[in-house]
């Protein structure tokens, strides 16, 4: 029997000349039937797809089946691809080349003047929105646009802060909050679950937006009150920057500003505002230069 041998690569498929020519003649028949498996390289340790062929007729009927369904789906992926393929090389034609000195130096070295966090949210790229060309903003993207406060363990939002402020020594650090914000609505959905997952353990982080929200906003729909936490904890993280040592000293030599954004996609307009030096951990927010953008 060919299929215990096939199935493991420690096997010794040559031992038998009778597997040999089973394998053979299978081989050639899905040369025949389906040229495009000619194009897959034939390892060591045989792939499944082609294990499964050599069983017999039957299975092949699937396999070739199986064949097909992967084919659309790697005719989908290599239509994806090509979209962004042509992308970047329009990216490379329109932009790099024609900047090429700019981006010789950007090779060389960074020295953005923003730190930028927003949402891993699909629908608002900060650079797509705002327009930040490379080199311009260094950028952070987490679930909600959570800042954590200074004290709790290492996150990757943490060091993307150290390194931004310290090393690269951003002007300006911008949290922009957005309209249908997932992760905002998972916070403020939690109460009525149970259970940890990642992203609980992350929004977490807002907590105290969401226990303001709930004092301040409690009569409002359940929409509302997420979109008044989506700005809240804009806010809440604006004053978690304040608990890192470094970004308060910097702050307040005037070295660094700490602005608020909102972005709503449903309307396409986009609120900023900018902490107050004198804004003190503990105290109310205080900003100033407020502007809406519509
Ligand atoms: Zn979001």
């Amino acid at each position: 029997m060919a299929m215990p041998l096939v199935q493991s690569c420690s096997v010794d498929l040559h031992k038998s000349l009778a597997t040999k020519r089973i394998l053979r003649t299978h081989l050639r028949f899905l040369e025949v039937e389906q040229p495009h498996l000619r194009l897959l390289n034939l390892p060591s340790c045989y792939s499944t797809p082609k294990l499964k062929a050599w069983k017999g007729p039957m299975t092949l009927t699937k396999e070739v089946v199986d064949e097909k369904e992967m084919s659309a789906v790697t005719e989908s992926e290599s239509n994806e691809f090509t979209t962004l393929k042509h992308r970047f090389l329009n990216f490379k034609k329109d932009k790099y080349l024609k900047n090429l000195e700019h981006f010789r130096s950007l090779a060389d070295e960074q020295s953005p003047k923003f730190l930028v966090i927003s949402c891993a949210d699909s629908r608002v790229c900060p650079s797509n929105i705002l327009g930040f060309q490379p080199g311009e903003a260094f950028v952070v993207r987490n679930i909600a646009n959570l800042v954590p406060p200074y004290e709790t363990g290492p996150s990757e939002t943490k060091a993307a802060l150290e390194f931004s402020v310290n090393t690269l020594k951003v002007k300006n650090i911008l949290v922009i909050g957005h309209s249908r914000c997932g992760g905002i609505r998972a916070l403020m959905s939690m109460d009525n679950e149970t259970g940890s997952s990642f992203i609980r353990n992350w929004v977490i982080v807002g907590k105290s937006a969401r226990a303001t929200t709930k004092a301040v906003a409690s009569n409002l729909s359940f929409d509302q009150q997420c979109k008044h936490c989506e700005k809240e904890s804009v806010n809440g993280s604006l004053m978690n920057l304040l608990t890192y040592p470094w970004i308060k000293d910097k702050v307040n030599k005037g070295e660094l500003l700490i602005h608020g954004g909102y972005y709503d996609f449903v309307d396409c307009s986009f609120e900023k505002w900018t902490l107050e030096n004198n804004t003190r951990v503990d105290d109310q927010v205080s900003i100033r230069n407020r502007e809406f953008w519509s």
